[in-house]
């Protein structure tokens, strides 16, 4: 039987026949209750499998899962906006997400959150930081440029993380700009930036590119700015509390 579950590549049921069987057996189960769970069990197990590969491929920085976020740290932001993204309905209308603010406020572990949910959701996702990005659109070929474009348009939900650290050559920004397009108005991304919008066209280094691209960007986004504290920092004691004491 276990070659037959092979032959047939359910292996997730050949490894755990000898339970489904035994469970049979002793609560004396019907034929159609017997075949029921045995092919629930192959099907769990292949849902796992497929979910345990997104979340490899999606490439995350950290675990960070929307629950895990503490909101009332970080009043500026609209706990509604988030679980309103959660319902991953912006992955289905294409519209990207530009999570803005200084450092340690949450964006990164926020994108995180989202791919997560996406990909308990079935969706698939990809992260990566610009700077990375940008050294993949010049590495040779067969791997880099249009290759590179290519490698992170079909992710329904793209992560590109810290925009705003890296200054864009001429052809990493034309890649840029590539994908942005490839994406427009089929697939969601989420940007994550210390900078404002004003200060994306000197990252690019193109004033006419940067409109173009952001004109794509911004014709179906969710802007959510966060004017907070750094989660990092949330232990240190002010500096003005400190010489009070001292
Ligand atoms: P940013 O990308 O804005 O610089 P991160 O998302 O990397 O910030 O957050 C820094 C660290 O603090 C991460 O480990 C993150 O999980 C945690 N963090 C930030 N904000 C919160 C929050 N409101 N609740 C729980 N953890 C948070
Ligand atoms: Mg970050």
């Amino acid at each position: 039987m276990n070659s037959l579950c092979r032959q047939l590549n359910l292996t997730h049921l050949a490894t755990q026949l000898p339970d489904v069987l035994e469970t049979a057996r002793l609560e004396q189960r019907s034929y159609a209750a017997f075949l029921t769970h045995a092919l629930q069990t192959e099907l769990t197990g292949r849902l796992a499998r497929a979910q345990a590969r997104r979340l490899r491929a999606a490439r995350l920085p950290f675990a960070a899962r929307l629950e895990h976020f503490d909101f009332r740290f970080q009043p500026s932001l609209s706990e509604r906006t988030i679980r309103e993204l959660a319902s991953l309905h912006f992955l289905t209308t294409a519209t990207n997400v530009l999570l803005l603010g200084p450092p340690g406020v949450g964006k990164t572990h926020l994108a995180c959150g989202l791919a997560q949910t996406a990909m308990d959701a079935g969706q698939t996702a990809l992260f990566v930081t610009l700077r990375e990005l940008a050294q993949q659109f010049d590495a040779p070929a067969p791997r880099g440029g249009r290759a590179a474009v290519r490698r992170y348009s079909p992710p329904t939900l793209l992560i590109i993380d810290e925009v705003g650290y890296t200054q864009l050559s001429h052809l990493q920004a034309q890649a840029l700009f590539d994908l942005v397009a490839a994406r427009y108005e089929r697939r969601a991304t989420i940007f994550t930036s210390n900078l404002t919008f004003s200060e994306w066209g000197g990252l690019l280094g193109d004033d006419v590119l940067a409109t173009a691209m952001l004109d794509r960007l911004l014709h179906h986004a969710e802007i959510v700015a966060i004017n907070g504290r750094s989660y990092r920092m949330r232990q240190r004691v002010p500096t003005d509390a400190k010489s009070a004491v001292s």
